[in-house]
Parts: C-alpha cells; sequence; structure tokens
C-alpha cells in the first residue's frame, strides 16, 4: 500500500481532535502500545498513538487516517496471543482503554450496554449485584476488554455449556473505516429482518471497523458449581470418558496432560505424582451431575474420582487447571497455542503433539477444553536459545497442521492475528478466502484497518 504521508502529521492530528483528546508521540510510551502478548508475532513502530474517550473520537481519526491512508489497529487491553493488536510500522494504534463505561444495565430485558474498553470482570461483578451474570469467561477476563473479547470472539471455560462470546452479543456500534458509525444486531433478543452482520463483525480482529459500543446478553447469575476431578493413568482411558460426561451437560470440562502435571508438582505439589491425566468437570445444576460424571470416570478406569459441593473445595480442585499455563511459563519461553479439534479426536492430536515434542526436542505440555476439543498445547523452550526457538516455532506450525487434519481449526478461540495468516490460507480455500477479501473491501475500500491481519 501506498501511504501519503504529510509532513507534521501530530499537528494535523491534533488540530482535528482537539486538545482534550490524548494523542501520545513520545516513542517509550508509543512502544508499549506497539504488541500484544504473542511471543511469535512481530511488530511494527507506530508513528502515534490515540487514547480515545468517545465514537466521535475514533470516528474523526478513522476519517483522518483513511484520508491519508494511515494504517490504523485497535487496542483493547493487547492480552492477545496472535499479534492481532501489534502495530504497523507508521501507522496509529487506537487503544480503546479509556471507553472503559458501563452504559446501562437493562435488568428487565437482561442486557447492558457498554463500552468497548470495559473489562469483562468488571462487567460481571457489576451485573452481579443484580443476581445477573455476564457468562463469557476467557481466562484473561481480569485484564482483557469486552471490545478484544468482541473483536476475537474469546471463548473461556464455560463454553462447553454457554458458547463463545458470540452467543452473548446482541448489538454493536461499529465505527468504518471512513469514520461512518453503524449499529450491527439488535439488542432485542430475536431479530431476523437483515443479513446477520453482527456474526461478520464478531471475531474480525478490528479488520472491518473499531467497536464503540456493545449490547451483551446478561443471564440469571448460575448456582454455585459443584466440582469433580478424575485422575487417570493415561490420556487415552481419560478421553472415552469424556462423550458420555459431554452429555451430562457440565458446565466445564477440562484436562491437563501428564507434561504439564509434572510442571505443576514441580512448583507446587498438589499430590498428583504418577497421574498420566485429569480431568474437571463442573455442574452449576446440581451435585448429582458430578456424582453421576465420577460413575462414568470409574467406568473407564479412573484412579480416582472426588467430588464436592462445597465452594471452597470447589477452588481446590480446580488449582491444577489454573496453575497450567503459569507452571510451563516459569519453565523457559511458553509459547500456548490453540487449536480445536472434534471431541473425538483430541487423543490423536494429545498423542501427536508429543511425537512433535519428541522430534523437535522441546517440552511441551497441554490442558484445555476437553468439553469442547479445544486445545493450547504449550511449547516451551529456553530463554535466549535461538535453535531452540525455531524449533518451537516449527513445532508450533505442525501443530496447526496436526489438528487440521484431524478435521479442527487453526484457533479455537484466540485469533488468526499475523501469526495463523499461513494456516488459515491453507484450511480456507480460495473462494472464502475471496469473499472475505470482497467483504473487507466494501467495510474498509483503502485497507487501513489493520492490514495484514485475519484475512489471508
Ligand atoms: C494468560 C492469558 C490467558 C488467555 N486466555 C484466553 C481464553 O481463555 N480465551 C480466549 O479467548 N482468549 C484468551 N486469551 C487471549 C486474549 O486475552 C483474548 O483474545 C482477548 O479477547 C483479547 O482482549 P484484549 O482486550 O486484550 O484485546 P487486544 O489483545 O488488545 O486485541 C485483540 C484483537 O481485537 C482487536 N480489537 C481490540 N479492541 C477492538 C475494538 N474495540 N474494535 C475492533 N477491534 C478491536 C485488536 O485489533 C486485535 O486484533 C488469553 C491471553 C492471555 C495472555
Amino acid at each position: 500500500m501506498n501511504y501519503d504521508y504529510t509532513m507534521g502529521l501530530l499537528e494535523d492530528l491534533r488540530e482535528v481532535l482537539g486538545a482534550q483528546t490524548s494523542v501520545i508521540d513520545d516513542p517509550e510510551i508509543i512502544a508499549s502500545y506497539s504488541r500484544d502478548q504473542s511471543q511469535l508475532a512481530t511488530h511494527g513502530n507506530p508513528l502515534l498513538v490515540v487514547l480515545a474517550k468517545s465514537e466521535l473520537e475514533i470516528g474523526k481519526v478513522l476519517r483522518f487516517a483513511n484520508n491519508r491512508r494511515i494504517p490504523v489497529v485497535a487496542r483493547g487491553a493487547g492480552s492477545g496471543l496472535s499479534g492481532g493488536a501489534n502495530a504497523v510500522t507508521g501507522g496509529i494504534v487506537i487503544s480503546l482503554e479509556k471507553m472503559n463505561r458501563i452504559l446501562e444495565i437493562d435488568e428487565v430485558n437482561q442486557i447492558a450496554r457498554v463500552e468497548p474498553g470495559v473489562i469483562n470482570l468488571d462487567l460481571d461483578k457489576e451485573v452481579s449485584k443484580l443476581n445477573l451474570s455476564y457468562l463469557p469467561d476467557p481466562a484473561s477476563r481480569e485484564w482483557s476488554t469486552i471490545g478484544g473479547n468482541v473483536a476475537t470472539n474469546a471463548g473461556g471455560m464455560c463454553c462447553v455449556k454457554y458458547g463463545v462470546t458470540a452467543n452473548h452479543v446482541r448489538a454493536i456500534r461499529l465505527v468504518m473505516a471512513d469514520g461512518e458509525v453503524i449499529t450491527v444486531g439488535n439488542p432485542l433478543k430475536k431479530s431476523v429482518t437483515n443479513l446477520d452482520l453482527l456474526h461478520l463483525i464478531v471475531g474480525s480482529e478490528g479488520t472491518l471497523g473499531i467497536v464503540s459500543e456493545v449490547v451483551v446478553s446478561l443471564a440469571p447469575r448460575p448456582k454455585p458449581a459443584t466440582t469433580l476431578i478424575a485422575t487417570f493413568s493415561g490420556i487415552d482411558a481419560a478421553m472415552k470418558a469424556v462423550p458420555e460426561l459431554v452429555a451430562l451437560g457440565p458446565s466445564m470440562l477440562e484436562v491437563v496432560d501428564e507434561t504439564t502435571l509434572r510442571a505443576v508438582e514441580e512448583w507446587k505439589p498438589l499430590g498428583f505424582e504418577g497421574v498420566g491425566t485429569v480431568l474437571i468437570m463442573q455442574s452449576d445444576e446440581s451435585a448429582d451431575v458430578c456424582a453421576r460424571g465420577a460413575t462414568i470416570a470409574e467406568k473407564y478406569g479412573a484412579l480416582d474420582a472426588t467430588y464436592s459441593d462445597d465452594p471452597r473445595d470447589s477452588s481446590d480442585l480446580i488449582q491444577v487447571r489454573k496453575l497450567a499455563y503459569p507452571a510451563l511459563e516459569r519453565k523457559g519461553v511458553a509459547l500456548l497455542d490453540d487449536v480445536c479439534v472434534p471431541i473425538s479426536q483430541i487423543t490423536k492430536l494429545i498423542t501427536r503433539v508429543r511425537e512433535i515434542a519428541e522430534e523437535n526436542e522441546l517440552l511441551i505440555g497441554i490442558f484445555g477444553h476437553a468439553g469442547d476439543g479445544n486445545m493450547h498445547p504449550t511449547i516451551v523452550y529456553d530463554h535466549g536459545d535461538t535453535e531452540a526457538e525455531k524449533r518451537a516455532q516449527h513445532a508450533f506450525n505442525s501443530i496447526i497442521g496436526v489438528a487440521q487434519e484431524l478435521g479442527g481449526t487453526a484457533s479455537g478461540e484466540h485469533g488468526i492475528g499475523s501469526i495463523k495468516i499461513e494456516a488459515a490460507r491453507i484450511e480456507s480455500g480460495s473462494r472464502i478466502i475471496e469473499i472475505q477479501r470482497e467483504i473487507k473491501r466494501i467495510f474498509d475500500p483503502n485497507g487501513i484497518l489493520n492490514p495484514g491481519k485475519k484475512i489471508p
């Protein structure tokens, strides 16, 4: 793309926006806005960062950038793991962190209207005062934003029962590349008047517009969960139990493999020595569901199956899953992958990932959402070991290839960003790629919005 830079860009933009808007040109501060949490993704050096405080400001910046063909990257909390929020050299980063107001909670219609920079957990805490819940629960919910969650269609542990972010979004106000604002979707529970543009925007990773407001669904607050933990000598038996456990309708069903268990035990021993795989299930309906789950686990050869409906026990029982990623992370650089396969193929995926670990002389722990097939193989290598880093990148791509061969997909929840563009190309087929490019041209004819991301 041929960017038409003008001299005095900063002065021009400040004139358009007025003195009230924070425009950052300090290189050190800019650097802190130039990348997300991905270890693999490259990033550029943006010219400016704008801390937008209103939809009007977003529109002004986009109109300004569109006229000059300057690339613009939207940023929530920068917790993404695929390079989606990584800056483009010579571009502008619009951070939505200051647009963090909960605008309305409508108890009768069970919806909330929020700005994009609202932190996921802050919204849930606020609606909990009304005994309501905002259900989508990415592990990053303490710091990731609703705008970022919408743009990546974030998942979490509750997906096995409650679905992904897309299932909880009713309407979005979107600022398009030329600054025009549209509303897609409808705060109503049902509306089939238009094509489903809402779900075109959800998961579009900032390539079609900038989300300036979101109406989300709220749900009656689920009951405190009963938790079951079942230990197995190996992955095969554990995975045989999964389809019957899923049929019980759990609100969570997670798996932690042997490599990850060892990393946890080395750090914070929880008593899992000699255990090959752990399954953790929760039900927010009744303790009876977990009792039945324990019987199923035992039928498939569980070494042990324990459950409790005491919330304090529950938090102890899920501890091993919460420690999975930090336990691997403390052993070196951790590349957290995110693939999704049919649940019938999880055993094959884990077996192949073990082979990939051996072939590449790497430590790869696997944990993830057994109930929906979304696995997080996490590759660990020593800091500063450039040879191991190359092998890790190779392993990262090989795992995606294996998932695709098994009928799975390159990303279940973290998004394509820049690091999985090639995998998306392989998975999608040329006509689907062309359709996506045509759609992109409608929303963003000059290609200024997050170029090089999401769409191959
Ligand atoms: C420890 C850890 C655990 C994680 N666990 C999970 C998990 O369980 N499930 C999961 O799905 N993800 C998880 N993630 C990944 C990440 O937190 C999610 O992708 C999250 O949705 C990103 O939100 P964010 O506000 O940080 O967005 P950012 O990282 O800032 O941006 C993500 C993408 O959204 C775009 N974007 C951001 N805001 C807007 C906007 N207002 N309008 C348009 N585009 C926008 C960006 O351009 C970028 O493409 C985890 C990350 C970490 C570090």
